[in-house]
């Protein structure tokens, strides 16, 4: 089969099955690419290697030492020339969207931007070139990073202590629970095993309650999308371990009956475990601490500008209350009178911290996310980081008030939102949803919303702009979203199958999800089986 220089099979239809306006598939500079595999050949390469040196050399078939281990028959890997593979991965990388090139509206993710900043200081030699195992002695401006960050999150959320270890929000939450599970433990308390989780919560909060071995019971949703304090409390009982709540919620809305659900939960035993992904909406205005919570992760990847999206990198600090600190895992830093910071790990702990529950992690958790959080929290100071926060949630309030008479907004009359809008896909044409607004708006050039998230609200739009952008970007946004909307709800046909400018049309997702192709056969190798 012929292969020309740019990769492209004249023979072949363009990958996703529909026709291209184009002859070559590409749209103006957006070129189409294939596979690595349908492109490469094991006649090409782009490095050559010189011959193996003389101890390799010996009597086996190929003249090498390795004897019957020797390959002899090709190692089926693509090559291509340098130039090739250059262009392979940088087409790929421009059919990629990212917060640098354009608004990221992603509810409950807190796409902001990732200020270079940080990026310059990670890099920095004595941060990037360091090793976990060094002698700490050789290691001091890094573990005073860690603590130095420890101390801004504690001071932020008014809280007694904080693993830094976890490295996401879902490992945090693991953390927090086994705190809460050591707790209980230590009081002879293991037998309650219910741990309350809101409906409205993110899928982490019940799959980590069941993972570490409790049983999850739903609290529902009051009609103005908060929780239902009134079936928490008559739920609360000596079976009961935990709460999960998240604050502010998934609807937007801050829970404001907070300090007495805790106080609740408490006078039964039970712990409060709150859910800190939407941090970037109070952080330098209101104190977890003074609420009562016990166990709260901080996604520093989401309220404190490191880079994520696309399963990584993360980290998720847990700051814990004074109650359950003493079970917090291994390994921390403790900063000394004389200025030496310690790295507090098994063979010290037991004078120290006997009651930990263990570790999360090998080493001491997300060093690169600790550098560009703490580049972050300095930068802002402490008056920036409430900034921050009056930002997003201006933000967000914008954006509702400028849709609700596009988009039904569910909440709308529950008060001002928090950092994120939500609506719903009512009132949209008979047989649109959520999904044909998302693909709408990719035509328009704006990744989608969150959608479908969170489930107690019907087709649901969960939209965060964060405070990174400009009333200008805003705008923008609002004018497309509004016009997709109103094709919607006009019934406009031509939305079933968006996106049309994208590389890729609309995709079956759910078999993709179910029935994913991740191995590659070569076409004309299955045809010869034939
Ligand atoms: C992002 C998020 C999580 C999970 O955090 P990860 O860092 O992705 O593991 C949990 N709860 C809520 C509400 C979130 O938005």
């Amino acid at each position: 089969m012929s292969i020309n220089a740019s990769g492209w099979r004249p023979e072949a239809p363009v990958a996703g099955g529909k026709a291209s306006p184009t002859v070559t598939g590409n749209k103006g500079l957006m070129l189409e690419e294939a596979l690595i595999f349908e492109i490469g050949d094991s006649e090409t390469t782009g490095v050559d290697f010189a011959s193996s040196p003389s101890p390799l050399r010996g009597e086996g078939p190929s003249g090498t030492s390795l004897g019957s281990l020797a390959r002899t028959t090709p190692i089926g890997l693509p090559g291509l020339s340098e130039p090739e593979a250059v262009r392979h991965y940088t087409r790929l990388s421009r059919q990629n969207y990212g917060i640098d090139l354009g608004f990221f509206p992603l509810g409950s993710c807190t796409m902001k931007h990732n200020p270079r900043l940080n990026e310059k200081v990670a890099r920095l030699p004595g941060f990037a070139d360091i090793h976990p195992l060094q002698p700490v002695d050789t290691v001091q401006g890094a573990l005073g990073v860690i603590n130095e960050l420890a101390v801004w999150l504690i001071k932020l959320t008014g809280m007694y202590g904080v693993a830094m270890s976890p490295k996401a929000g879902a490992h945090g939450e693991l953390c927090g629970i086994l705190c809460i599970k050591a707790a209980l433990e230590a009081r002879g308390e293991g037998h309650r095993k219910v741990v309350l989780v809101p409906e409205s919560a993110h899928g982490t909060n019940p799959a980590t309650a069941a993972f570490a071995g409790f049983t999850v019971e739903d609290i529902p949703a009051t009609a103005e999308g908060r929780v239902d304090t009134a079936a928490l409390k008559a739920r609360l009982g000596p079976d009961v371990a935990a709460v999960m709540i998240t604050n502010p919620n998934t609807c937007g809305l801050f829970e404001r009956d907070m300090k007495a659900i805790s106080d609740a939960v408490h006078a039964v035993g039970a712990y409060v475990y709150c859910d800190g992904a939407n941090f970037n909406a109070i952080v330098g205005r209101v104190r977890p601490g003074d609420l009562g919570i016990d166990a709260m992760h901080i996604n520093l990847h989401k309220t404190f500008s490191t880079p994520h999206g696309g399963g990584g990198p993360g980290s998720g600090p847990v700051v814990l209350s004074e109650a359950l600190a003493p079970f917090g895992p291994l390994p921390f830093t403790a900063r000394y009178a004389d200025g030496h910071i310690a790295l507090i790990e098994e063979e010290t702990a037991g004078d120290e911290h006997p009651h930990t529950f263990g570790r999360m992690t090998a080493f001491h958790g997300q060093m690169g996310m600790f550098t560009r959080a703490l580049t972050y929290i300095l930068s802002h100071g402490a008056d920036g980081l409430r900034q921050v926060s009056e930002d997003a949630v201006l933000n967000a309030n914008y954006i509702l008030r400028s849709l609700e008479k596009t988009l039904d907004a569910p909440f709308a009359a529950s008060g001002p939102c928090m950092h994120e809008a939500l609506f719903s896909d009512n009132g949209l044409a008979d047989g649109f949803s959520t999904i044909d607004v998302a693909k709408g708006l990719i035509d328009e050039g704006f990744h989608p919303m969150t959608m479908y998230f969170p489930l107690v609200v019907h087709g649901a739009m969960l939209i965060e702009p964060t405070e990174t952008e400009s009333k200008a970007a805003l705008d923008q946004f609002i004018g497309a979203l509004r016009s997709v909307a109103e094709r919607a709800k006009a019934g406009d046909i031509s939305l079933k199958s968006a996106p049309h400018f994208a590389p890729r049309s609309r995709l079956d997702e759910t078999l993709a999800a179910r029935k994913p192709v991740l191995i590659w056969k070569d076409p004309g190798l299955a045809q010869a089986a034939e």
